[in-house]
């Protein structure tokens, strides 16, 4: 199995094009770019399949090798997105895959439901390229091309801002990714280590963590992490130390965190507790 980080920043990338805090200064002085969150997955090293669609896709795939078109083709080896939520962080790039023959996308039905009726980007993608749905299931599995499989594990019920008027659903997932005896599970929006998530990370080789918020109180008193669907890394240390086993790695950055940056005392404590940060374009081989 292979396994690219295409970008590991949450919405608005970091730094944010508006934000002049102190880590969003400190990445611009250091030359640090953190693009929105995404993953490219394959189990056989030529079907790949993305996890999330970000806004700055286009940049990202442009920047990996494995995932340009043959020469003399149009025949990129994506064979589907997968959605873990609805958020237009994880959503918008769709729209810059309407050049493809098709689509496939795979999410909860909730989600497609959002992506129908509050942000209706498949209505729109369908006047440029044939999208096909593939609903996803709590705890169900899916067989993928390339002998890899997926397998859902519901982890809120939190919804984007602008779907406040549906009914809460299935709105956020990870994904755990089985080939060969190997496996990688994604979790970029972790409200909470609950027993369903235990038992999708285990045995895996490598799990990639919310790494949203460094600390529960990061956005201010009146924003806490937890409030916003996301379980602070610092709560998250112990958990891991907790459960031995797999490579974790933080993804999913906000621009506030200092994790953004290289050489922090806050990266250092996640390095003691025995797991890392994952950076764009980390390519990782199970
Ligand atoms: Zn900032």
């Amino acid at each position: 199995m292979k396994v690219r980080f295409l970008g590991t920043a949450a919405g608005g990338g970091a730094p944010q094009w508006n934000c002049g805090c102190r880590v969003c200064e400190g990445a611009r002085a250091a030359g640090v770019s953190r693009t929105q969150d995404s993953v490219a997955v394959s189990g056989d090293g030529h079907a790949w399949y993305l996890v999330n669609a970000s806004p700055d896709l286009r940049a990202q795939l442009l920047a990996t090798p494995e995932l340009r078109p043959p020469a003399g083709t149009r025949d990129v080896p994506i064979r589907g997105v997968l959605f873990t939520s609805a958020e237009l962080d994880h959503t918008l790039g769709l729209l810059s895959l309407r050049e493809a023959a098709e689509l496939d996308v795979y999410a909860t039905e909730w989600v497609h439901e959002a992506l129908t009726t509050a942000f209706p980007l498949q209505a729109v993608l369908s006047g440029y390229t044939r999208v096909r749905r593939h609903d996803v299931r709590d705890g169900e599995s899916i067989e993928l091309i390339g002998g890899l499989r997926v397998t859902a594990t519901v982890l809120s019920a939190k919804r984007p801002r602008y779907a406040g008027a549906l009914a809460p659903g299935d709105s956020v997932c990870a994904y755990r990714f089985d080939a060969e005896g190997r496996s990688f599970v994604y979790a970029p929006g972790l409200a909470a280590w609950s027993p369903e998530f235990e038992k999708a990370i285990a045995g895996a080789d490598v799990v990639a963590l919310d790494g949203t918020f460094f600390t529960e109180d990061e956005m201010g008193a009146t924003r806490p992490a937890s409030g916003m669907g996301h379980l602070a890394v610092r709560e998250q240390l112990p958990l891991i130390e907790a459960h031995p086993g797999p490579r974790y790695l933080f993804t999913h950055l906000n621009n506030t965190s200092p994790l953004v940056l290289p050489d922090t005392p806050e990266l250092a404590e996640v390095v003691a507790a025995g797991a890392d940060v994952a950076a764009d374009g980390l390519l990782l081989e199970l």
